[in-house]
């Protein structure tokens, strides 16, 4: 029994130092982690926006809360068409794709009867939005993500498409201007789950970056919103994100920032190429 005993506080001594030695996120991995979790925070302020402001929804309501998500980082960095900006958006659609290559548990497996895209076609719908942005300065994006051809040549109508669907109830329910702002976005941060090797460090980035703050203000500045809303960071047992209608809230867990570290450090992601 003692033997037993000690051979746990072993292991659970060689777990600490194991937690204690692991080396801080690569400028990379913080990166992909930073690109996805914004990603997934805009999606599901998609699911929000929908709800909230009774945005009429044609097609999949998962597939509008991707457009409304990936469309938001046009909206978030608009100005900012550089090379950064378009590794943002390969790191998103990269995801989808490690995503998609990942073996997994049956249970895990997307179906097709399922409410959300499959995996690899989130892929080629957040490339084809991407290299439809811009086609002409973007062709590189074909190559990089495999794009096939056929899907490519349509991809600049369905970025306006979508662009221009957001640019429509934009025009129609933002805020007077002038107005002032009567409900507000707050964000919450809950402590993250001590078995993360990274929840401490991701917090703390997270925190500093204000990025989830500049979401729910933007958002609140924005839309007359009907009530007030949360977004929260919290741990969920799982990586997920969702939209909780019934109390206004988003939820973005930290085991899916730890989800995307684990597929960042899975292989070497893409690049926009070099200038
Ligand atoms: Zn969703």
């Amino acid at each position: 029994m003692l033997k037993q005993l000690l051979g746990g506080l072993t292991l659970l001594l060689l777990c600490r130092l194991a937690a204690a030695e692991e080396p801080a996120l690569s400028a990379e991995q913080l990166r992909f982690v930073t690109a996805n979790a914004e990603f997934t925070l805009l999606h599901e302020m998609g699911h929000l926006l929908i709800s909230e402001l009774k945005l009429p929804v044609l097609g999949r309501e998962e597939d509008a809360a991707d457009q409304l998500g990936f469309i938001g980082l046009f909206l978030l960095y608009g100005k900012q068409r550089d090379t950064d900006f378009y590794q943002k958006l390969l790191d998103v659609a990269e995801y989808w794709r490690l995503k998609s290559l990942r073996p997994k548990p049956a249970h895990e497996e997307i179906q097709p009867w399922d409410s959300h895209a499959l995996d690899a076609q989130r892929f080629y719908n957040f490339a084809c939005l991407a290299y439809g942005s811009d086609p002409d300065r973007l062709e590189w994006m074909i190559q990089t993500t495999g794009l096939p051809v056929e899907r490519a040549l349509y991809c600049d109508e369905e970025y306006r498409q979508a662009q221009y669907a957001v640019q429509w109830f934009e025009q129609r329910l933002q805020r007077p201007r002038g107005s002032p702002v009567r409900q507000r976005i707050r964000v919450l941060y809950d402590e993250p789950p001590g078995h993360l090797s990274h929840g401490q460090e991701m917090l703390a980035k997270v925190k500093a970056s204000g990025e989830l703050e500049a979401v729910a203000n933007k958002a609140s500045e924005m839309f007359d919103l009907p009530r007030d809303a949360t977004l929260r960071l919290t741990s969920c047992g799982a990586p997920d994100a969702w939209y909780d209608a019934r109390n206004a809230e988003v939820v973005l867990c930290y085991e899916s920032l730890e989800h995307f570290h684990q597929l960042a450090s899975s292989r070497a992601l893409p690049r926009p190429p070099a200038r």
